[in-house]
């Protein structure tokens, strides 16, 4: 049987257009509609593919709206026996916190590949053709189970990625056991085990946008002080991620605060803001030493905020 594939569009760079093929910067995000990026680029034989317009934004605006539609639609194409996996194309500024929150809501057993680009696609240099061919090659392979991200020939596991670079082509990373596999002429090679998956979480799926948990992110720095921290507990935040510094290190002052904020009921997790490195050991009471970018950690602390109400 011939299978299938859906390439479920949100917009982004990849969807960007300029008027001038030398503009790699004044250039409009999510201009081009999903079977735009589909002409006239290789697709697996072995498939034939579907296209649902999801969203149409820069990622920068992703909301909590977006993520529950396009977590939704995915859960429900991957229900369907003749689809074999799911291409999501996206802006690359919030690739790792959407690739983190399908994971972890969906925790598909079927590839669901996120792709995106760094130029748009009227550019000299687009990469967004060859990164959805990519994709699909490694959707229709099969053998890479779960959320992935398929960026400059490199597949990611959706733990740990972290965008590194505003401009460069490559500029993305992941764990420093590097890629799961790279993609060559449509093959991928070598194809490593990756961690064990986590599992699905799909409470936020059922649950009103609106009444998501709230999770702030604030940083930690040099002269940094508490107030911030307090103005979310005043607020009503029910969970604070701090980007921390080095090992996870919050300035004292800021520490003073987040006493107060667990005092009050509100989770505090730390993540260390330094982006080359797998994550860091907890200081005591505070960080799960899993999670490596903040804003990955800020997606994970969402998830179990609502799964324990
Ligand atoms: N601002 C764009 C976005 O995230 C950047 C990109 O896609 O490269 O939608």
């Amino acid at each position: 049987m011939r299978t299938r594939l859906v390439v479920l569009a949100t917009g982004g760079t990849i969807a960007g257009s300029a008027a001038s093929a030398a503009d790699n910067l004044g250039y409009r995000s999510a201009a081009l509609p999903v079977d735009a990026l589909l002409a006239g680029i290789p697709t697996p034989s072995s498939s034939a593919i579907e296209t649902e317009q999801v969203a149409q934004l820069d990622s920068k605006d992703v909301d909590e709206t977006t993520w529950q539609r396009l977590a939704r639609r995915a859960r429900d194409h991957l229900a369907r026996p003749e689809v074999a996996g799911i291409v999501v194309t996206h802006g690359t500024d919030t690739l790792e916190e959407t690739a983190w929150f399908l994971q972890r809501t969906l925790a598909p057993a079927k590839p669901l590949v996120l792709t995106a680009a760094m130029r748009p696609a009227s550019s000299l240099q687009s990469d967004g053709p060859q990164n959805l061919s990519d994709a699909l090659a490694v959707a229709a392979d099969g053998r890479v189970a779960g959320v992935t991200a398929v960026l400059g020939g490199a597949v990611w596991p959706a733990r740990g990625l972290r965008k590194l670079h505003p401009y460069r082509l490559d500029a993305f990373a992941g764990p420093d056991a590097g890629p799961l596999a790279w993609v060559r002429e449509g093959r991928l090679m070598p194809l490593r085990p990756g961690a064990a998956p986590a599992p699905a979480d799909p409470a936020l799926l059922e649950l009103d946008p609106a009444a998501w948990p709230r999770v702030a992110m604030l940083a930690s720095h040099a002269g940094a002080d508490g107030d911030l921290v307090d103005a979310a507990v005043h607020a009503g935040y029910r969970g604070i991620v701090v980007a921390a510094t080095g090992h996870a290190t919050v300035h004292r002052r800021v520490e003073a605060a987040l006493e107060r904020a667990r005092a009050r009921g509100v989770a505090v997790w730390v993540a260390s803001r330094c982006t080359a490195s797998d994550g860091v050991p907890p200081l005591p009471g505070a960080s799960d030493p899993r999670w490596f970018t903040p804003a990955q950690a800020r997606v994970e602390l969402l998830v179990r905020l609502a799964a324990t109400p």
